[in-house]
């Protein structure tokens, strides 16, 4: 394991039972301190690394988080926040000198808006349930992560979450109008509204995305679009992974937005067929399921362009869903990619790393050339359309020095992501998974400007840290770091 989390506060782990006992104060129906309970906590998706939390806390008000941030707050206590613990970057992560505070009992739909289209929801519900509670109605919620039946919709503001409807539109921070959130010091504050029109900066934007770090969120307005008159799928087979590529490619270039554009690759493919039985082509090196929505007439006229664009990049097979219930079946092999490849291999780490759509091919080619230089298996299931790679590296972590050699091959793959013109993540986020290549992408200018809108936030750095950010800065010393005469200033501040 080569992740280092920054060392516990021993003044902190020695106040535990104190500081256990002031949260069963704030909230005594909700307090799990017993190591064998709070194990369930321990992990996130981000398997390989765990730690148990100083205690955990779950709060079902508003005022209760409040409190229990002000309270944190006055003793110097750091605060995990916590959704559904699906995070595949470990944003979620346990520490050892931290309160973990569980936003599961934040479970409450309070507002459908149908005229205005729009939800108000709790952070604890789960993405899946918006959809379901408003589908009757003809309506949905847009974006839809593959963990969509777990993950809530708290830990999808935190991450920016994406999903395999989010090419046309959108991630997380276009569906999202408005927020509560708890701030460090327990002031409550709302950003954004129930329109679109913004007031003041757009600190909603910053909000989006900030995995924790700035505030607990405890409510969130988001849109509801509705249901499109037809969506139908196209699965389309290729000899060649670069085949697959260029057809992507062809299909934005050529003006379409289909709703959905997934590929998948050869063991993704056969790991997924074995699993979910959706009808995969087995003779392919790679699939891609389109799907086109919208009026009924426009959906058929840009499934033939599509079709034709993928026959002019040498298809191999092609099938167009017939009915709702063969679309849903397409789209579950994918969308079960992950517990798929999960049947297959011991243990699996998947990436995610987002590159200009015109590198699919020489990307995918250099990942395959990674895979015999780490000698791990890869299987590669991505958001296509979007370049939004999730290359899933295949490991035993009871075999030694394997994890190591699965990280290392991970990291080698996002740095080829940003050396191509990418990005580190597209929506699994940060976390503690890509935190220390940080460097990678952005400057020290930049990386300090980062640091100083969290100091904004949370001066003392008591959210979340040691996520996101490769070293702890002191906000107030934040800025100044410079080398003289050989001496880093302030060598007591952890570098992981
Ligand atoms: C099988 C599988 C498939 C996945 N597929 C996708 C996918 O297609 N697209 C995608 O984007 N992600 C995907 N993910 C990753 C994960 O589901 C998302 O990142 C999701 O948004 C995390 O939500 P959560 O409720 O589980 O948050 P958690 O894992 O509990 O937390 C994630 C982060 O959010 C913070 N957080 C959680 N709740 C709050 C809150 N109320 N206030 C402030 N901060 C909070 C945490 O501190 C942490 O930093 C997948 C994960 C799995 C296991």
């Amino acid at each position: 394991m080569s992740i280092l989390m920054p060392a516990p506060d021993p003044a902190t782990l020695a106040r535990r039972a104190d500081i256990a006992a002031a949260l069963k104060r704030i909230v005594p129906d909700g307090v799990i301190d017993d190591a064998a309970t709070m194990s369930a906590y321990e992990t996130d998706g981000f398997t390989a690394y765990r730690q148990l939390p100083l205690v955990v806390v779950l709060p079902e008000t508003v005022a209760q988080v409040a409190e229990i941030m002000r309270y944190c707050s006055a003793n110097e206590v750091k605060v995990v926040p916590r959704g559904a613990g699906t995070s595949l970057s470990g944003g979620a992560l346990p520490l050892a000198d931290a309160v973990l505070l569980g936003m599961a009992r934040f479970n409450q739909i309070l507002e459908v808006d149908y005229d205005n289209r729009i939800a108000v929801v709790q952070p604890g519900v789960t993405n899946l349930a918006i959809t379901k509670e408003v589908e009757g109605q003809g309506f949905y919620y847009a974006p839809d992560p593959s963990s969509q039946i777990a993950c809530s919709i708290g830990g999808n503001v935190a991450e920016n979450a994406g999903g395999v409807h989010c090419l046309k539109y959108g991630l997380t921070t276009n569906n999202v109008l408005g927020v509560e959130i708890v701030l460090v010091d327990g002031e409550v504050i709302r950003l954004g509204g129930r329109g679109l029109e913004q007031r003041g900066l757009d600190l909603l934007g910053l909000v989006v995305g900030s995995e924790g770090l700035l505030g607990v969120v405890t409510e969130v307005i988001v849109r509801i679009l509705p249901r499109p008159e037809i969506a139908r799928a196209l699965l389309v087979g290729f000899p060649t992974v670069e085949s697959a590529g260029q057809c992507v490619a062809d299909v934005i270039a050529a003006g379409i937005i289909p709703a959905g554009m997934e590929m998948m690759d050869k063991p993704a493919i056969h790991a997924a067929e074995a699993f979910v039985h959706a009808g995969y082509p087995l003779d392919c090196e790679a699939l891609l399921i389109v799907e086109l929505d919208g009026p009924a007439a426009e959906c058929d006229h840009l499934i033939e362009r599509v079709a034709a664009i993928a026959t002019q990049n040498g298809a191999s097979s092609q099938r167009l869903s017939t009915s709702e219930a063969e679309r849903l079946s397409m789209w579950a092999g994918r969308k079960a990619a992950f517990p798929a490849v999960g049947r297959i291999s011991a243990d699996y780490l998947c990436m995610d790393g987002t590159i200009p759509r015109r590198k699919l091919p020489e990307v995918l080619a250099r990942i395959s050339d990674l895979a015999k230089t780490h000698d791990l298996g890869i299987a590669n299931v991505f958001h296509a359309g979007d370049g939004n790679l999730h290359p899933l590296i295949l490991y035993d972590a009871s075999k030694p020095g394997q994890l190591e050699r699965a990280e290392e091959f991970g990291n080698d793959i996002l740095r080829c992501c940003v050396e191509v013109g990418g990005v580190l993540t597209g929506e699994h986020g940060v976390g503690i998974e890509k935190r220390d290549l940080m460097p990678v992408m952005f400057s020290e200018i930049d990386l300090n400007q980062q640091q100083r809108v969290k100091c904004a936030f949370d001066p003392a750095s008591l959210m979340n840290p040691g996520k996101v950010f490769p070293k702890l800065h002191r906000c107030a010393e934040l800025g100044r770091m410079h080398v003289h005469h050989g001496q880093t200033p302030h060598p007591d501040l952890p570098r992981f």
